[in-house]
């Protein structure tokens, strides 16, 4: 039946990169199998899912929505991936995203937009724009996504699905199409806070190929869920609902909030000083690790190579410089020439070690809230979707759709984007709720209580 659909919405919505029907079939059968013969089965097992196309499937084409890597199928499975096939959940196919999950809409991917399934004017968000349109349209009940800056909980919330980002080291980056390696994770994205909880827990714990990831103890997320508020400390930032956040969506966060007050939750206001510095602290550090994990894409090791039109390349720096200049969209090389200036020399003191101080000085200010309350709610976005092309012409307008999410990721800590109603124009509204490092569970709860 999910593939009926899937089928039968993609050419409206162009969600999957790659679709991989026949493997998800035998997959789903072997299940049915083991049932029948009563061999133990994975409890998630045959549950559909889809992957974002910068997570390694071996054998099967991983592009990062770049032409660069045209071509190339992975010898190894990402750990996600691993995990997700020992249980038996089959792969639907793999999701569009922006160019190596450098964007906010997906226009950024060398194969064209994904659409909003509720607007088809309008961008699903991005990066992760294939895993949530595809989850919001029923294509896939399940789908991965990764979150350097949000691009799992924007894309959720413009899609109305629920988006999970998870404390940075609880899933192994192994086999991620690294972006900016301190930033960057995996996370869930699911139609409820349930879903949620469930996948992660099949997606966390250490893992010897990743060496950021955390060994501590993976809880039953699912089973600790209790539909209630009592006792809950909410605090609500001031920084997330002044000036260049919509109305609606200030006035539909706030409301949720009081309706967990009413239901015995503890809501205040808090400040979050330095966080209003987290954009430009964020545009610096984000390229600068994408120039270095970028470096790799030369012609020589996978991928697209530039063949001579007319004359051979002289030599292989020539080689190189056409890969990358053929290979690269127009984010993308923005992104290199941002972070190779902020790393250079005389620069990285004034540009890539000032950031990193105030990285710090974000993550104390969040420290110090922590001790007040138990998790923080906000707008996951300033507005909820855009059109297709609104923002394409102006990257620091694209950039500004991140100032709520962008934060949580320089700060490692965990978060998640559920639907919080509809604006004015019925569209999807997301609610982000930010929970201490490694407390996924208490962050699950809340977003719970919520929904
Ligand atoms: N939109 C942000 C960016 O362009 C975040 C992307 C992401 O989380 N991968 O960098």
């Amino acid at each position: 039946a999910f593939l009926a659909r899937l089928e039968a919405l993609e050419p409206m919505l162009h969600a999957f990169l790659t679709r991989t029907p026949e493997a998800a079939l035998a997959e789903a059968e072997e299940v049915d199998r083991r049932r029948a013969r009563g061999q133990e089965l994975h409890p998630l097992a045959g549950i559909p899912i889809a992957l974002k196309d910068n997570l390694c499937t071996r054998g099967v084409p991983t592009t990062a929505g770049s032409r660069i890597l045209e071509g190339f199928r992975p010898p190894y499975h990402a750990t996600v991936v691993e995990r997700i096939a020992g249980a038996g959940l089959p792969v639907a196919g793999k999701t569009n995203l922006d160019e190596f999950a450098m964007g906010s809409s997906t226009e950024n991917s060398a194969f064209g937009p994904t659409r909003n399934p509720w607007d088809l004017e309008r961008v699903p968000g991005g990066s992760s724009g294939g895993s949530a349109a595809a989850v919001a349209a029923g294509q896939v009940p399940w789908a991965l996504g990764s979150d350097t800056g949000g691009s799992i909980r924007q894309p959720a919330a413009y899609c109305g699905v629920v988006g999970l980002k998870p404390t940075y080291g609880r899933v192994s980056r192994f086999g991620l199409i690294a972006f900016a390696s301190s930033l960057d994770q995996i996370g869930p994205i699911t139609r409820d806070v349930t879903d949620a909880a469930l996948l992660l827990e099949l997606l966390a714990g250490k893992d010897p190929l990743d060496a950021t990831s955390v060994g501590e103890p993976v809880p039953e997320y699912a089973r600790e869920l209790r539909p209630e508020a009592r006792g809950l400390r909410i605090g609500l930032p001031v920084q997330y609902f002044g000036e260049g956040i919509a109305r609606d969506v200030r006035e539909r966060v706030r409301r949720a909030a009081e309706r967990l007050a009413s239901e015995g939750a503890r809501v205040k206001e808090v400040s979050l000083p330095s966080v209003e510095h987290a954009l430009a602290c964020y545009y610096v550090i984000a390229p600068a690790e994408a120039s270095s994990n970028l470096a790799r894409y030369d012609g020589v090791r996978y991928g697209y190579r530039a063949r001579p039109g007319g004359r051979p390349p002289r030599d292989v720096t020539e080689m190189f410089l056409r890969t990358r200049g053929e290979g690269f969209g127009a984010e993308v090389k923005r992104r290199i020439m941002l972070g190779t200036y902020a790393l250079s020399a005389g620069y990285y003191d004034a540009y890539y070690l000032k950031a990193q101080k105030v990285r710090t000085l974000i993550r104390q200010a969040f420290d110090r809230a922590f001790q007040e309350v138990d998790v923080l709610v906000t707008p996951t976005t300033p507005t909820p979707a855009f059109r297709l092309g609104e923002k394409t012409d102006d990257p620091v307008e694209m950039y500004l759709n991140d100032i709520c999410t962008v934060t949580i990721n320089l700060a490692g800590l965990p978060a998640i984007s559920l639907p919080c109603g509809r604006d004015g124009q019925g569209l999807p509204v997301g609610l982000q709720v930010i929970g201490r490092p490694f407390d996924e569970t208490g962050l699950l709860q809340a977003a719970y209580a919520f929904e």
